[in-house]
């Protein structure tokens, strides 16, 4: 099992939006709705859920995941991470 290697690599790319157990944003317009960090739309408690690698909290409906359980912020930078984790070995740095 390598995908460990993989999570590690993705949590040292991520910038850390926000800490685990950091509240969400609210919607000072509405007292019981949030803001989703990724599409900025405002949604209800359980309608968005906290990101486990940056910390963002985003809307379950547009910006999450559900097969990497990750934001889509962050699902990118796993895909990516699991292709490089793929083609080990080859050193292929070109956007540098
Ligand atoms: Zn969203
Ligand atoms: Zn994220």
């Amino acid at each position: 099992m390598r995908s460990k290697d993989a999570f590690d690599r993705v949590m040292k790319t991520v910038t850390k939006i926000r800490e685990q157990g950091e509240k969400p944003e609210e919607d000072i317009y509405s007292m019981d709705k949030f803001i989703c960090d990724l599409c900025q739309g405002d949604f209800k408690k359980k309608e968005i859920t906290q990101c486990g690698f940056c910390g963002r909290w985003i809307c379950k409906e547009n910006c999450w995941d559900k097969d990497l359980r990750a934001c889509e912020s962050c699902s990118g930078l796993i895909k990516l991470a699991k292709s490089e984790e793929s083609k080990e070995g080859q050193e292929n740095e070109e956007d540098r």
